[in-house]
């Protein structure tokens, strides 16, 4: 398969990562989750009493190794030798991944780590800045988001479907601080990249959106 590249890029909770995970599958390709290694991140702090800042963090980046193994089952993510694939959902580490993710020297790590996975494979990458900042020459680039409201629904009852407790209004709070954290932050805020599709999903099922975003894949392919 041609090593082609798809960005997906949006705000939290817009459906990026079950629709990559659909989309990858779909057609062999490698699903990066970089948001993953944001969380992984935060998580390494968060159990070894870090700050997040960028004077307590940078110097301990060096000790943070992440390694993402993919599988039909979906991907797994390990820090540091030792799986943390669920941990990384739980609501200290979606909060810290947001504040770690304005920290440049966090940043740089991560995408040359992104850019080496999709220099090897076919890859659809989700995140913030795939599509403006780490893979500016993807052959396909998609800004999916939809209303705040639609987002919060969504997460919540998958929150819901996992066991994990949780309030509405507590996601929709979460959801308006990451939205305000990824979109204000100096470097690679959340934008959309100037040759990006638009895809507001906030009317249409998970089923449309997957056969857009296939169709257009077969574009490229
Ligand atoms: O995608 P997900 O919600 O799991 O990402 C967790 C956090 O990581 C986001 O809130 C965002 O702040 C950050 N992130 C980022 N750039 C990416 C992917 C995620 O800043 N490419």
């Amino acid at each position: 398969m041609k090593k082609i590249r798809v960005a997906i890029d949006g705000p939290a909770g817009a459906g990026k990562s079950s629709i990559s995970k659909c989309a990858a599958k779909k057609f062999g390709m490698i699903y990066v989750d970089t948001g993953a290694m944001y969380r992984a991140c935060a998580v390494y702090a968060i159990e070894n009493g870090i700050e997040i800042t960028d004077e307590a963090i940078t110097p301990h980046l060096d000790e943070i190794e992440i390694d993402m193994s993919y599988s039909p089952d979906g991907q797994r993510i390990m820090l540091n030798g030792k799986d943390v694939t669920t941990r990384i959902r739980e609501e200290d580490a979606t909060i810290g991944s947001s504040k770690i993710a304005v920290i440049p020297s966090v940043r740089l790590k991560l995408v040359e780590m992104q850019r080496t996975i999709a220099q090897n494979n076919a890859v659809i990458m989700d995140g913030r800045d795939i599509g403006t900042h780490v893979l500016p020459d993807a052959e396909l680039k998609i800004f999916l988001t939809a209303s705040v409201a639609e987002r919060a629904k969504r997460r919540y009852i998958e929150m819901l479907e996992k066991g994990m407790k949780c309030e509405i209004s507590k996601v929709i709070e979460d959801i308006e601080f990451r939205d305000k954290n990824d979109s204000e932050r100096e470097f690679a805020p959340l934008k959309q990249a100037e040759d990006a599709i638009l895809i507001d999903t906030s009317d249409m099922s998970f089923e449309e959106v997957c056969e857009k975003i296939c169709d257009l894949i077969k574009e490229v392919i």
